[in-house]
């Protein structure tokens, strides 16, 4: 068995992992750095092609999971792609959306990178994904595999349509196991409920590390952290400032408007406080909601939708109309990414005490959300925008700890339950794949753990 990864090894970026098990060869995601334009945010899929490509699975809809799945079907036009059904939905939606998108930033200017794909490639390839139920087996043997080799589908939690994939088949006459966890949360969330995992041993697992080297996840429960942040919000919204939660399109935002629903049906702020949402995530809500009684969940009978919100207005003299009262803002990006109407709200409210920032997600170093974070905790400016300069950070800004990944205690604990033989890091930065290794050898001293670069195919 042998295994190359094609996406970034010292970040969290680009996911995607070759595979060549018993003469099959498998692609594991096929994701987008979202911090690059064009063909520099894309795995270097070259170097697939002098091997094996049979068959590409996508674990959850994530840009970085999913955004290159078009260009990536351009250079391996036979391989079968399978993804699970919620995630198909989600890709038929947000890969001709980012298509859109790629397109708008070359005519505003914002970007010099060509689209690396256009709407009719995108919208073609969703008649050719393959879906599949969790625990059902299905078929990924490649044309020269040595026998049957099938994928099997878990929850993993994280966001809709996320799921682990265990692959079973024979290599060298002997039966092997691989379970690749993908992004995965063994806490349950707001909408979603914890991750499901095959029963051990495996010869391989492939472990993502995005919360390895973050001591805090482990010691913060959800529910202090729902407590705190409904108090935080019930305080700014009575002093009569309007709230901005940054969040990603998908999972973020549907597990705070399920939140904020709570909170308003507890009486922990009004309930007529209006709530603002905007774009893809009101898409991707319809997608939660149709998908309710099929997937799993905490409550099959609440519906995102059913939440009250407004479209978050357009104009400036309806934007400066809805920032007169207290109001809620649930915005894309997260991280508070340029460009974006989280972005652009931040930078409106930043300089009165009113209002208050909370962030609900991880914010990547050095991005725009970590940065204000910084600039807020050590009382100095934030930059904004260059030609205006340094702003005062006046609004309350604070961090709260809703993550939609495992901490590090629970992925040792996953290491705990499959049993691996070989674990092999992925999707993390350096300091949290160092951390991971050295607790699974302390823990696991006859597990063999590997740390692996881009582009550097390793035995298995
Ligand atoms: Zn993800």
């Amino acid at each position: 068995m042998r295994y190359l990864s094609l996406g970034d090894t010292d970040d969290i970026a680009a996911s995607c992992h070759h595979l060549t098990f018993g003469g099959t060869g498998l692609v594991l995601d096929a994701g987008m750095d979202p911090d690059q334009d064009g063909y520099a945010a894309l795995p270097p899929f070259e170097l697939l092609r002098d091997r094996p490509v049979d068959h590409v699975v996508v674990t959850h809809a994530h840009h970085d999971h999913l955004g290159a799945l078009p260009v990536l079907s351009r250079e391996v036009p036979h391989a079968q792609i399978h993804m699970s059904r919620p995630t198909a939905m989600l890709a038929e939606m947000l890969l001709p959306s980012s298509a859109r998108l790629q397109k708008r930033r070359v005519r505003e200017g914002s970007t010099s990178a060509a689209p690396v794909f256009d709407v009719e490639m995108a919208e073609a390839l969703s008649y050719v994904y393959e879906t599949h139920l969790l625990d059902a087996p299905f078929d990924i043997a490649g044309l020269k595999a040595e026998g049957p080799l099938a994928g099997t589908f878990y929850h993993a939690s994280h966001v809709l349509g996320a799921v682990g994939l265990l692959i079973e088949g024979y290599e060298g006459g002997t039966r092997k196991r691989v379970f690749y966890t993908s992004d995965t949360s063994l806490q349950p969330q707001t909408i979603l409920p914890e991750a499901d995992y095959p029963d051990g041993p495996v010869d391989v697992l492939l472990l993502e590390s995005t919360l390895g080297a973050d001591p805090e996840a482990e010691t913060t429960s959800r529910k202090a952290e729902e407590k705190r942040l409904g108090k935080a919000m019930a305080d700014v919204l009575e002093g009569g400032g309007v709230v901005l939660l940054p969040v990603f399109a998908l999972g973020r935002s549907q597990d705070m408007l399920a939140l904020i629903d709570r909170y308003k049906r507890r009486g922990v702020i009004d309930e007529d406080v209006p709530v603002y949402t905007a774009g893809s995530m009101r898409g991707v809500a319809e997608i939660y909601d149709k998908t309710r009684e099929s997937t799993p969940r905490l409550d099959p009978e609440f519906e995102v939708y059913g939440v009250d919100q407004e479209r978050y207005p357009r104009t400036n003299k309806k934007k400066a109309e809805a920032l007169s009262r207290p109001g809620i803002f649930v915005l894309t990006s997260g991280m508070l990414f340029e460009r974006t109407p989280s972005f652009d709200l931040a930078q409106q409210i930043v300089g009165d005490e009113r209002h208050g920032i909370f962030f609900v997600g991880f914010s990547k170093e050095g991005s725009p959300g970590d940065r204000l974070q910084i600039a807020a905790a050590s009382g100095e400016k934030m930059t904004f925008d260059p030609d205006e300069g340094p702003v005062e950070v006046k609004a309350r800004v604070e961090r709260f700890r809703f993550s939609g990944h495992s901490h590090r205690r629970d992925l040792i604990e996953v290491v705990d339950r499959v049993k691996p033989r070989t674990v092999v890091l992925v999707h993390g930065e350096t300091a949290a794949k160092d951390w991971l290794k050295d607790n699974i050898e302390f823990f696991h001293p006859d597990v063999r753990v590997i740390i692996p670069e881009q582009g550097q195919e390793i035995e298995l």
